[in-house]
């Protein structure tokens, strides 16, 4: 018989501890499109783990090349070191990343990626002769990752507000979300894209532009509660960027890799930036990676910078590149393109739309939104409460309903794994209308 589990010696990340422990949630095995609790309930994932198990859980071919290459060779350095692997995993994902974007620098997570090409950003300006660009413009709602540079761009201020003052030289744009005039928006919402020019009146009535360095966005607003980009909205920044010499960059930690039906969002959108930040589904979650791809000219100015003999960015990690992450990549990039698991996503997200938006007549829905296989379903507010109704609804789904879903404040996000089928799309939304039922009437008979 197992022992008793001991809960008190682990801080968990991101969670309410001490609730958390009186009833610990708990996944013991993961297959497809399923976990195992410790129970032994099959639960259904519809949220690929946290956004990032897009090919499904332990994939045999990711699997088979961790573990033949942890028997092989645990770890190399690669500060002035390399080994065949790193190059190797670079130039796939340089094979799938849109046109002029080739150059990689591997980290190990989303957050390391954002303050990575925060960095890369204003070293830069820098080598070029543009030490004045020292300013970082991110958006409210962003998320991006919690290292210093992250929680200063982000826009959340549950996460910044333990930690004084963070970054200064940072400014915020509004998030594009307006439920008011896009409720229940299906792909790309119509209204908003003027939002964009706020960056403009911001450079020229506040700031010089010659002051900003970067401008930093998700293509999708994915952990404050899946907010899509108005129609036109990404363009018109990457044009306003590009008027004053502006970097932009685009935090893909959740758009990439199939999300959306395409490699990156930036292929969605058909917008370019200068750089991409991308981890998650790199490598399938199987082991932690991170990247940010940047375009030949920003590269190219660096190894310009000084001489051949001299390092050209000081920045890197232990375990940049670590070969069983590399070995995960490489065979994850290959899954998604043997699989066609980006085009699989693009197919069935009509599907997965239809689905999602016929739970709009249910009790305290305001708003459903959706585009590729992701979609945030926000309920009405309730006043007084520290635990939202969402998260009362995560609980229930977990619980009785054999499903994993997540919540951000009130908001349901959901993300399952590329390979999702029909029936489990069905499966899915009828688990979670069936909990928003009856946590309403629940909350009815109850008053
Ligand atoms: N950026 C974005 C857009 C994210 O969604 C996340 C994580 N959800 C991060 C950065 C941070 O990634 P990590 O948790 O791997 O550090």
């Amino acid at each position: 018989m197992n022992s008793p589990l001991q809960t008190e010696h682990l801080w968990m990340p991101f969670t309410a501890n001490r609730q958390f422990k009186e009833k610990p949630r708990l996944l013991s095995k993961a297959e497809g499109m399923y976990y195992q609790s410790s129970d032994g309930r099959q639960i259904l994932d519809g949220t690929a783990g946290l956004w990032c198990v897009n090919a499904g859980h332990n994939h045999p071919k990711i699997v088979a090349a961790i573990q033949q290459q942890a028997a092989t060779m645990d770890f190399a350095p690669t500060f002035q070191m390399g080994h065949p692997l790193a190059f190797e995993a670079a130039t796939k994902l340089a094979e799938i990343t849109p046109t002029g974007m080739d150059r990689v620098f591997f980290c190990n997570d989303g957050s390391e990626g954002v303050d990575t090409a925060l960095k890369i950003a204003l070293a830069y300006h820098r080598i070029r002769g543009e030490a004045g660009r020292f300013r970082l413009i991110g958006r409210e709602r962003g998320y991006h990752g919690v290292g210093f540079g992250g929680i200063s761009v982000g826009g959340i201020a549950g996460n910044r507000k333990q930690f004084g003052p963070g970054l200064s030289g940072i400014d915020h744009l509004p998030h594009p979300l307006d439920i008011t005039r896009n409720a229940f928006s299906k792909g790309l919402p119509v209204h908003g894209e003027e939002l964009a020019g706020i960056l403009e009146t911001r450079l020229l009535a506040l700031h010089d532009p010659t002051t900003v360095a970067a401008v930093i966005v998700e293509p999708i607003q994915g952990s404050t509660g899946v907010i899509i980009p108005p129609k036109d909205y990404l363009r018109r920044l990457r044009d306003i960027c590009s008027k004053h010499g502006i970097l932009l960059i685009f935090d893909e930690v959740i758009t990439g890799f199939g999300r959306l039906g395409t490699a990156f969002g930036a292929d969605y959108f058909d917008v370019i930036p200068d750089m991409i930040i991308c981890a998650k589904g790199l490598t399938n979650a199987a082991v932690p990676m991170g990247a940010v791809v940047v375009n030949t000219a920003i590269y190219d100015s660096f190894m310009a910078s000084s001489p051949k003999d001299s390092i050209e960015l000081f920045h890197g990690y232990t375990y940049s590149a670590h070969p069983l992450a590399c070995a995960a990549a490489i065979a994850t990039l290959e899954v998604y393109q043997e699989e066609q698991l980006f085009e699989r996503a693009a197919q069935i997200a009509p599907y997965f739309e239809a689905a999602a938006h016929q739970l709009r007549d249910l009790p305290h829905v305001r708003d459903i939104r959706n585009l590729g296989l992701v979609c945030g379903i926000e309920l009405s507010p309730q006043a007084g409460k520290t635990t939202t109704r969402a998260f009362d609804i995560f609980e229930k789904c977990f619980w009785e309903k054999d499903l994993l879903i997540r919540t951000t404040g009130d908001i349901i996000a959901l993300s399952p794994p590329l390979i999702i089928n029909h029936a489990q799309i069905e499966q899915l939304f009828s688990k979670l209308a069936e909990a928003i039922r009856e946590h309403a009437n629940k909350a009815n008979t109850s008053i």
